[in-house]
């Protein structure tokens, strides 16, 4: 049932005729709960309040499976001035983005022409700009481009999704970029042909990538809401005297607020990824497909305003 109800909303996420119903119905259905708010000034009060709870952030300005050239550069323009209220605000943020946004599905050299414009004002303000791994499909694509700039700009980083088979061999790979790296679990619908089917075998993955990482003595980001996994974590980092400064769990914004709250005052180190914009639906059906109890967030949010 559990598999099924995953399946649909994945499926739905992809909808683009929703995803445009979606975008004029407003985005103030779950601003200040899934999502901060439907630009970025109008998300600063919420960050500034995570900040004074000890919170870091990191921002996406929501928006994927761009088609057109105006708009991926519409999107670059839009990430390189939140990087620069963030700096002007003092606010203790990073960013997140998705290739996709900036063009992947259009061309590989807009893509890179948005980069090197989002990287530049990164460089600038010392902020970093974190690659959202996507689907399957577009992984190979996503890690040439971060490889290619890890080599020029030092404020990048990106993410490996542990349900893939392949993230083994590219955490090994990226080890001579000396990355940091953001470790998920994986939100995307995949085949069997490239994904573990059967999530005690990502739960086990998962562990084991951070195992590998955290040794390694890579900055790791351990992005989850599992608490068997924080668990393992904190066990692991104990037995190996790995520092806490070497590490940081990441939350959603909106999910397991108090166990954020928890992990701060225990002295762990927690980022909170905040989404914006009005492009809200892919973000919030893969959302539903992680735990259906999130609609109950939704409803509240949509008779609340
Ligand atoms: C900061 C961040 C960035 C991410 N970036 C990416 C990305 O770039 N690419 C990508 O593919 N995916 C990304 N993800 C999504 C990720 O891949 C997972 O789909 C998502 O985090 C759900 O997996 P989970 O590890 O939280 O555990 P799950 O397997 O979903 O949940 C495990 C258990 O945790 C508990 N739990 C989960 N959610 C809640 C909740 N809201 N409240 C209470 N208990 C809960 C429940 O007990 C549940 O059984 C990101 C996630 C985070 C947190």
């Amino acid at each position: 049932m559990q598999t099924i109800s995953r399946d649909f909303f994945l499926y739905l996420s992809k909808n683009k005729t929703l995803n445009r119903a979606a975008q004029n119905w407003g985005g103030s259905i779950a601003a200040g709960k899934l999502i901060g708010g439907i630009d970025f000034p109008s998300s600063v009060p919420f960050i500034k309040d995570l900040n004074n709870q000890g919170l870091s952030v990191t921002v996406d300005h929501l928006g994927e499976f761009v088609t057109d050239r105006a708009v991926a550069i519409e999107r670059a323009n839009e990430c390189i001035s939140t990087i620069e209220m963030i700096s002007a605000y003092n606010l203790e943020s990073q960013v997140s983005l998705k290739m996709t946004s900036l063009g992947l599905d259009i061309d590989q050299q807009l893509v890179y022409e948005n980069m090197t414009r989002i990287l530049d004002t990164a460089e600038k303000h010392k902020i970093m700009v974190t690659i959202d791994m996507e689907d399957e499909q577009r992984c190979q694509k996503t890690l040439d481009i971060f490889k290619d700039f890890k080599q020029r700009y030092t404020y990048i980083s990106t993410v490996l999704q542990a349900y893939l088979y392949r993230t083994e061999n590219d955490l090994y790979d990226l080890q001579a970029y000396q990355p940091f790296l953001r470790l998920v679990k994986g939100a995307y619908q995949e085949s069997e042909n490239v994904a573990y089917p059967e999530k005690s075998d990502v739960d086990e993955n998962y562990k084991k990538l951070i195992k590998t990482n955290l040794l390694n003595g890579l900055y790791t980001a351990i992005a989850t809401h599992d608490d068997k996994i924080i668990d393992y974590t904190k066990q692991l980092v104990k037995e190996h005297n790995i520092s806490l400064e070497s590490f940081e769990f990441q939350m959603l914004y909106g999910m397991r607020n108090t166990t954020q709250k928890e992990l701060v005052k225990e002295g762990y180190k927690v980022r909170v990824y905040v989404p914006y914009g009005l492009d809200w639906y892919g973000y919030f059906m893969r959302r539903l497909a992680e735990r259906p109890a999130n609609i109950a967030f939704a409803l509240k949010g949509i008779t609340k305003k």
